[in-house]
């Protein structure tokens, strides 16, 4: 997992030199697949089920402003200064898989969305210092939902992190908020769990919705979303980042 997650931060190290106006999501999709490829790993987005609609046809995900996830990579989306762009990627290295996404700023943008990328950033590393041996998993849900509050944004509610290991999607669930029900939540963590944290972070309302793409998550109210991801491991002591080089 240390080298699956390895590969997906050099991805995003790639992404962030690639990312600048006039570049299209297509020519990010393709670099950061080439590159995958070259470090003997498969993309673990492409070809990802989704019932009732066409399997995830991309290496990346790339979701821009007010898209929160899933967005489909396109010749004709060419980025604007201003845009924010969120990418997602997941690398499979002998079954092993890691995932990691990050909201870019393309060029200068406004004084909103640097806001937002900041607390969304902020609410991850409070999610991370939260993963400790001993401790239940809601404690993370709870700093992540608090970091983002006390900033004034909201965090997203349909969609949450997962623990991660041979599959990218494994038990338990991690919600990025605080909920009675959320059986999960009730996990104690131990050395050796191994989870994906990602907060997604609206400007606005909470509320989402999908476009008829099938995949394209935007906020029900038109306004910006962020979204930051770690593959992390749980120790003794601090947790581990898996996903940073
Ligand atoms: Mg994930």
């Amino acid at each position: 997992m240390r080298k699956a997650g390895r590969i997906v931060a050099e991805v995003h190290e790639l992404m962030r030199r690639m990312i600048r106006p006039g570049v299209t999501t297509a020519e990010l999709d393709a670099a950061a697949e080439d590159l995958i490829r070259r470090r003997n790993a498969e993309p673990a987005f492409k070809g990802y089920p989704h019932t009732g609609h066409n399997d995830f046809p991309a290496t990346i995900c790339a979701s821009l402003n007010e898209e929160l996830v899933h967005g489909i990579p396109s010749p004709k989306r060419v980025l604007r200064e201003g845009d924010i762009i969120s990418i997602d990627v997941g690398a499979i290295y002998r079954g092993f898989y890691g995932d990691a996404a990050w909201t870019y700023p393309v060029g200068e943008i406004s004084e909103e969305a640097q806001r937002l990328l900041e607390a969304t950033e902020g609410a991850l590393y409070a999610g991370i210092a939260a993963a400790r041996a001993g401790h239940r998993l809601q404690e993370v849900s709870a700093a992540i939902q608090r970091y983002v509050e006390e900033r004034g944004f909201n965090v997203v509610r349909e969609y949450t992190g997962h623990g991660i290991g041979r599959a990218m999607h494994e038990p338990p669930q991690v919600l990025n908020y605080v909920n009675e029900h959320d059986r999960d939540g009730r996990t104690v963590m131990r050395p050796g769990l191994t989870i994906a944290l990602e907060p997604m972070v609206n400007a606005g309302t909470w509320r989402t919705r999908v476009l008829s793409d099938g995949w394209t998550v935007v906020t029900a109210d038109g306004r910006l979303s962020a979204h930051f991801e770690h593959t992390i491991a749980v120790t003794d002591g601090e947790p581990e980042i898996l996903t940073r080089l």
